[in-house]
C-alpha cells in the first residue's frame, strides 16, 4: 500500500457537510417556531383563566377543575369538595373522596390507618355524565399541542 499515493488520489476533500449544516439549521428554526407558539397558546390560556363561582378566585389548573354541576362552568375541585362535606351531614367516621368520572363517594373505613379497605355507602354524581364542557375540550386541545 501506498500511503502517499492514496491522499494524492481522493485529491480535494469534498465539502459534504456544508450541505448536512443547512439541514440541521433548519431543523433549528423550526423547533423555534414550535416554541413561539406553544408559549403564545399559554399565554392566550393564561389570560382566560376563568373564576371560581363559588370563591371568586382564578383556577390557574383548570386540568383539576370540575364543572359547576348546574351552570357548567369550571370550579375549583376543592370547593366541591369543602361543599359536599358542608351539605352532606357526615358521620364521623365518614368521609367525601373523588372516584372519578364526575363522581364523588361518600366512604367508611373501618380500619382508620388502612385506606385500601373501605366501603362507598353513597355515590354523589357531581356532573353530569352525558354532558360535554368546551372548556375542558379546550384545554385537552392545548395540551396536545403543548408537548
Ligand atoms: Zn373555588
Amino acid at each position: 500500500m501506498d500511503h502517499t499515493n492514496g491522499r494524492n488520489h481522493s485529491g480535494r476533500r469534498q465539502w459534504n457537510n456544508s450541505r448536512r449544516g443547512q439541514e440541521r439549521r433548519g431543523r433549528r428554526e423550526a423547533a423555534d417556531k414550535e416554541d413561539i407558539e406553544n408559549q403564545e397558546a399559554i399565554r392566550t390560556f393564561k389570560m382566560n383563566t376563568p373564576e371560581c363561582p363559588m370563591c371568586g378566585k382564578p383556577i390557574v389548573e383548570l386540568g383539576s377543575a370540575l364543572a359547576d354541576k348546574d351552570t357548567g362552568v369550571p370550579v375549583h375541585f376543592d370547593c366541591v369538595l369543602d361543599q359536599l362535606q358542608k351539605t352532606e351531614n357526615l358521620a364521623p367516621d365518614q368521609k367525601i373522596v373523588y372516584i372519578g368520572q364526575g363522581r364523588f363517594g361518600i366512604v367508611v373505613f373501618p380500619q382508620p390507618h388502612d385506606s385500601r379497605n373501605f366501603s362507598i355507602q353513597k355515590i354523589i354524581e357531581w356532573e353530569p355524565r352525558d354532558k360535554k364542557f368546551e372548556w375542558r375540550t379546550e384545554i385537552a386541545g392545548l395540551y396536545s399541542q403543548v408537548k
